[in-house]
């Protein structure tokens, strides 16, 4: 038993909760158990301090806080106010940017403040005036229809979800894709990457108010100058939307050109990805866009969740140490580790490699498709998931990708020897899995064989591999 603060914070945090209900005691035993022992490589996940996980544990939850820092709809704010400054304060601070918002819950909830932020900006509407936060109540009947068609009609540019874009940047299964007429750029199908070209004669034909950059699964760097300098050409707001790689940013590891922050109008991120603090998300742009943005609560955000913004001050704070950016450069020296591995025995990578924290394999050379080759990955202790690739055949459901991402492991220590070792495993797994076949005998995209000798060896070998890099080594519940 390890009497240090960690282990003695959250031993006696589970004792309170378990006389109360002990299966959810057991069952945030049973996760840490289980982050402990999967080699995971979901891109978009990372493990974030005691110090982070702890600040969200406390009575700031039970606080109501509307409006903004000294602008309160309730009273008794002063200690919510404390820390949401500090998260901006820190956030201006770590991205160099005029105006920070702590604020948003995720961050789907991040790019919904900046949509209706430029909106409201932008869009030359008598009623959508009247619509800000004061005089809703005054709206009449005809304003509210001819709001909903002039909000309508405004257009979208961003990147198409199998180029690696995201659902919330217009696309129909996010309410994005019904505010706005929406319209995408792909990447070259040749190369992968962006074609600036491309984007630029996009946006002149299409004329869009909005041009966003920003990916979940593009496992390259976007150059926001030239984004910027098409968003100018055609007179759009540019968003960026930094949800993936705002940890590569905060580390330095993507500057000048590649820095999306000096370069667009506003800039949205989660905070738990890989910058590594709570679950939530958060707005940034320059004093132009400030009031609006700032307008998130209550327009599309219901109350804001102070426990959160705590734990965001306190990884922020964390991502302006020296050592985060030390962090990062490891994250994409991993990725690229990863990739060299997966090339050296043979695997397609989309792009042909990478240069951020994400790993795209194409699967289809295997003969499998990306959900066979999830599941099978994942009976071997491989956590990925399958992902679309540009053009894919096999749709978004099943897709032919796999997307592998470095953040967590990274965090954990592994470095490029164990990449190396990571690649074999999964390039194994893909090799020794076959695609499996429906009752009927026909061809299935779902079933999938793979000897569970395989699965096992596999599975130990991963085990083995995360030993010497114990995660949470501070806590200790036994
Ligand atoms: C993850 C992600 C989001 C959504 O974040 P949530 O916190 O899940 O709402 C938005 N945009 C991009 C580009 C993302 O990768």
């Amino acid at each position: 038993m390890s009497h240090n603060a960690e282990s003695t914070a959250f031993r006696s945090a589970l004792e309170v909760i378990r006389a109360v209900e002990p299966r959810v005691a057991d069952a945030i035993g049973a996760e840490l158990a289980d982050q402990r022992e999967s080699l995971k490589l979901i891109a978009s996940e990372n493990y974030a301090s005691p110090a982070t996980l702890l600040a969200m544990g406390n009575w700031f939850s039970d606080k109501y806080a509307e409006g903004t820092v000294g602008r309160r709809f309730y009273a008794g704010c002063q200690n919510v106010d404390t820390v949401e400054a500090l998260a901006a304060e820190h956030a201006r601070e770590l991205f160099g940017a005029a105006h920070a918002y702590a604020q948003p819950h995720s961050g789907i909830d991040a790019n919904l403040v900046a949509f209706w932020a430029i909106l409201a900006d932008r869009v030359e509407s008598p009623a959508l005036k009247r619509a800000q936060v004061r005089q809703v109540n005054d709206l009449t009947e005809a304003d509210w229809f001819a709001l909903r068609r002039e909000l309508g009609d405004q257009r979208m540019l961003g990147m198409s979800l199998d180029a690696g874009g995201h659902l919330t940047h217009g696309f129909r299964p996010n309410i994005s894709g019904k505010m706005f007429d929406q319209r995408s750029y792909g990447t070259d199908p040749a190369t992968g990457l962006i074609d600036y070209d491309r984007v630029a004669e996009a946006a002149r034909e299409f004329k869009p108010l909005i041009l966003v950059a920003g990916y979940s699964a593009y496992p390259r760097k976007v150059n926001f100058r030239i984004m910027r300098e098409i968003a100018d050409s055609v007179g759009a707001t540019f968003m960026v939307d930094m949800a993936h790689f705002a940890g590569l940013v905060a580390g330095k590891v993507f500057t000048g050109d590649f820095d999306p922050v000096p370069h667009a109008h506003i800039v949205t991120t989660t905070t738990h990805k890989s910058l590594r603090g709570p679950r939530g998300g958060m707005v940034l742009c320059g004093p132009e866009l400030a009031d609006q943005v700032d307008r998130g609560c209550p327009m599309v955000l219901g109350g804001p969740l102070p426990h959160v913004m705590a734990a965001k001050a306190v990884a922020l704070a964390e991502a302006r140490r020296p050592d985060f950016a030390d962090y990062a450069r490891r994250i994409v020296d991993n990725a690229q580790a990863l990739a060299d591995g997966l090339l050296r025995r043979g695997a397609t990578l989309v792009t042909g490699g990478t240069d951020n924290h994400l790993v795209l394999i194409d699967v289809s050379g295997y003969g499998l498709t990306g959900r066979q080759a999830e599941q099978a990955l994942l009976d071997s202790g491989i956590v990925t998931n399958r992902n679309a690739v540009p053009q894919d055949p096999n749709g978004a459901w099943y897709t032919s990708g796999i997307r592998i991402g470095t953040p967590a492991l990274t965090t954990r220590g592994l470095g490029a020897a164990e990449m190396d070792a990571t690649a074999e495993l999964i390039h194994t797994v893909l090799t020794q899995t076959t695609a499996g076949s429906g009752p009927d005998g026909a061809p299935s995209k779902a079933k999938y064989v793979l000897d569970p000798a395989v699965a096992e060896q596999v599975g130990k070998q991963a085990a083995d591999l995360l030993t010497p890099f114990p995660l949470y080594p501070e806590v200790d519940l036994t």
